[in-house]
C-alpha cells in the first residue's frame, strides 16, 4: 500500500468521525422542535383563553350599554302610562311597559351568564398560565442537556474537521478531488480494497490486467461498476 493510499484510508475514516458527529448534532434538532411545539400549544391554548375572556368581556360592556337604554326607555315608558288618561292608550302603554320588561329580563339573563363564563374563563386563563409556567420549568433541564450536548458535539466536530484538514494534506488535490465528489455523490464510504479481485463494495470482478497494474503501480482506480475508488492490499 502506498503512503497516499494510507493517507487517503485516515482521510476517510477521518470523515466518517465527522459525518457521525454531524448526525449526532442533526439528532438534537427533532429534540428541540419537540420541545419549542409543546411550549407552543400550550402558550396557543393560554392565548386562546384569554381571547375567549377579552370577547366575553366586550360582550359585557355592550349588554350593559343596552341594559342602561332599556332601563331609560322603561322609565320613560312608565311616565307615559302615568300621564295617559284615556283606557285605549293606558292598554297600549301598558304593553309597552310589559315588553320593555321582558327585553330587560331577558338582557340580564344573557348578562348573568356571560359574567359567569368571564369567571370560568378566567380560572381557564390561570390554569393555563400555570401550566405553560410548570412546563417551562420541566423543559429548562431538557434545553440545558440538548445545549450541552450541542456543545460537546460542535467542539468535537471542530476538532474532527481540523484532523480531516490534516489529514487531507497527504492526498494529492486531484485525488482528493475525486474522492471528495465520490464521498458527497455517495454520502457513504468511498474507498475500497479490492477483495480476492474484486471491487469491496460491488463485487465485479477487476479485469486482471488492471489488478495486476493496481498491485504493481499502487495506483488507485474508479469501480466501473459502482464507481467507488479501488485499491490493492498486496
Ligand atoms: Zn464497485
Amino acid at each position: 500500500m502506498t503512503p497516499e493510499t494510507t493517507s487517503l484510508l485516515l482521510l476517510q475514516s477521518d470523515d466518517d468521525v465527522v459525518d457521525l458527529l454531524r448526525a449526532a448534532a442533526a439528532e438534537l434538532e427533532p429534540r428541540r422542535r419537540a420541545l419549542e411545539a409543546e411550549r407552543e400549544g400550550a402558550l396557543r391554548k393560554l392565548t386562546q383563553a384569554r381571547a375567549a375572556v377579552e370577547a366575553d368581556e366586550r360582550r359585557i360592556r355592550d349588554i350593559e350599554a343596552r341594559i342602561a337604554d332599556h332601563k331609560a326607555r322603561q322609565e320613560r315608558n312608565l311616565a307615559h302610562l302615568d300621564a295617559v288618561k284615556r283606557m285605549r292608550e293606558a292598554t297600549a302603554a301598558m304593553m309597552q311597559v310589559e315588553s320593555g320588561k321582558k327585553i330587560l329580563f331577558e338582557e340580564e339573563s344573557a348578562y348573568r351568564s356571560v359574567v359567569a363564563r368571564v369567571a370560568d374563563g378566567l380560572a381557564a386563563v390561570s390554569a393555563h398560565e400555570k401550566a405553560l409556567a410548570d412546563m417551562e420549568i420541566a423543559q429548562s433541564d431538557a434545553r440545558r442537556a440538548l445545549d450541552a450536548e450541542h456543545a460537546a458535539i460542535s467542539a468535537q466536530l471542530s476538532a474532527a474537521l481540523a484532523k480531516r484538514t490534516e489529514s487531507s494534506k497527504g492526498v494529492r488535490p486531484p485525488l482528493l478531488a475525486k474522492y471528495e465528489r465520490i464521498r458527497g455523490r455517495r454520502a457513504a464510504q468511498a474507498v475500497y480494497a479490492l477483495s480476492d479481485g474484486a471491487c469491496a463494495c460491488c463485487d465485479t470482478a477487476v479485469p486482471v490486467q488492471r489488478r495486476i497494474l493496481m498491485v504493481s503501480s499502487g495506483s488507485i482506480e474508479v469501480c466501473e461498476t459502482c464507481g467507488v475508488l479501488l485499491y490493492a492490499t498486496e
